[in-house]
């Protein structure tokens, strides 16, 4: 018997970071590998968020905090949320952890029993699936398709939820497709939800401030107040203010979810990082203007990337509306023989395919639900998608 638990050998590694590590390694190596993997903004840290650090630091701001987040963190969540959604919380309603991640990792902890289930739409940010399998849920993944915009649609939500359905996953702008459910896409699935009052919500926004072409965010509990007592909205300064390594997320949330997702976090890694909080409340109250001009870039960025890789055959990219990913299908690859005599039978096959002939690294669609399809992140130059696409376009050319 394996000294190590069920419930890990039941998980998988993070693909993302798995890719990471592979470019990294073959980099190394002197090979020339263009990754298109990152699941983080390139730009650096705004100035005046560092300063803030900074300044924590000289003041000796270095010891604990309360576990749910300093007062003045938490104060600038409650904020935030009035003013970017239309949310009222209190201070008790919100909770401050070591990244988006961890953040929804004790909600799934504090909430699951062994069999409960919880609806993913797929395709799925990697880890939702595998957090739940580590609180002893069951995930129920309901696919959405391609020609559904990569979006829930109601009945396909209704049809999924059982006596054991404890809660539904809603991540917009989605990782890995960018998809962005509006207003009224959000309201046709709450209403289904008004109908299951046991249903609760867990709602990933952690892309909210990286949408393009005036499309207008909006989150559930905003949309239908009905359900404001069973949502938890998790959202982070990780992606909107390129803090990914800062381990900043929050939530809002019903004051008895965040007291138990409290428990669980004092009893693990109590408070999270003191100064990182101190730059997180500079990162929320502070000047917001250089996001314009990151959405302009990520926005160029995703235009041309869509147009390259449209113009190749066997590949269909649609527009998505947010994040800095798009998830094109790979259906007209699959089938076809390389050079080398190898046919590429899976979306795996493909990837490895683009990695091994042109050096250009994506991740694969089966890691987050739905093949045959994978995931470009543009969080990368302009030079860096072109080369990227010409390589892809080459590769493609010698298949047979
Ligand atoms: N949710 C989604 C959809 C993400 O893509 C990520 C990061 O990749 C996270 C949550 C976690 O963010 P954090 O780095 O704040 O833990």
């Amino acid at each position: 018997m394996s000294f190590i638990a069920n419930r890990v050998l039941n998980v998988k590694p993070s693909a993302t970071f798995a890719i990471i590590a592979k470019v990294k390694a073959l980099k190394a190596e002197g090979k020339d590998i263009i990754g298109m993997g990152a699941g983080e903004p390139d730009f650096d840290t705004p100035d005046h968020i560092k300063d803030a650090a900074k300044a924590a630091m000289d003041a000796g701001d270095t010891k604990y905090t309360p576990v749910p987040g300093t007062a003045d963190l938490k104060q600038a969540i409650v904020d935030k949320f009035k003013r970017d959604n239309d949310l009222t919380y209190t201070q008790d309603q919100v909770i401050v952890g070591t990244g988006g991640k961890q953040v929804l990792y004790n909600a799934l902890m504090a909430t699951l029993n062994a069999g409960d289930e919880v609806i993913i739409p797929a395709p799925y940010w990697v880890s939702y699936p595998d957090m739940v399998l580590l609180a002893e849920g069951n995930p129920v993944i309901v696919e959405c398709p391609q020609d559904s915009g990569f979006k829930l649609q109601p009945q396909d939500l209704e049809n999924a939820i059982t006596d054991k359905t404890k809660w539904v996953i809603l991540n917009s702008p989605s990782n890995p497709t960018g998809a962005g459910y509006t207003h009224d896409e959000i309201k046709a699935l709450t209403d289904v939800l008004l109908k299951y009052p046991n249903v609760w919500l867990l709602v990933d926004d952690m892309y909210e401030h990286l949408v393009y072409d005036g499309f207008k965010f909006a989150t559930p509990a905003q949309v239908e107040p009905k359900l404001f007592d069973r949502t938890l909205t998790v959202n982070g300064v990780s992606k909107a203010y390129s803090m990914t390594g800062w381990r900043i997320g929050f939530a809002g949330g019903p004051t008895d979810l965040i007291k138990a997702m409290t428990k669980i976090q004092g009893q693990s890694t109590s408070s999270p990082n003191t100064i990182s909080q101190a730059a997180s409340v500079e990162a929320l109250n502070g000047d917001q203007s250089f996001l314009d001009d990151w959405r302009a870039q990520f926005a160029e960025r995703r235009n041309v990337l869509v147009d390259m890789l449209n113009d190749i055959e066997g590949i269909e990219c649609l527009k998505p509306e947010g994040a800095f990913y798009v998830y094109p299908s790979c259906a007209g690859l699959i089938g076809k023989t390389t050079p080398e005599g190898k046919t590429l039978d899976t979306d795996e096959d493909v990837v490895t395919y683009f990695l091994e002939s042109v050096g250009v690294a994506c991740v694969h669609g089966e890691a987050f639900g739905l093949s045959p399809h994978f995931r470009l992140s543009y969080a990368v130059s302009l030079d860096t998608i072109k080369d990227a696409c010409a390589r892809i376009k080459d590769a493609v050319s010698q298949l047979k």
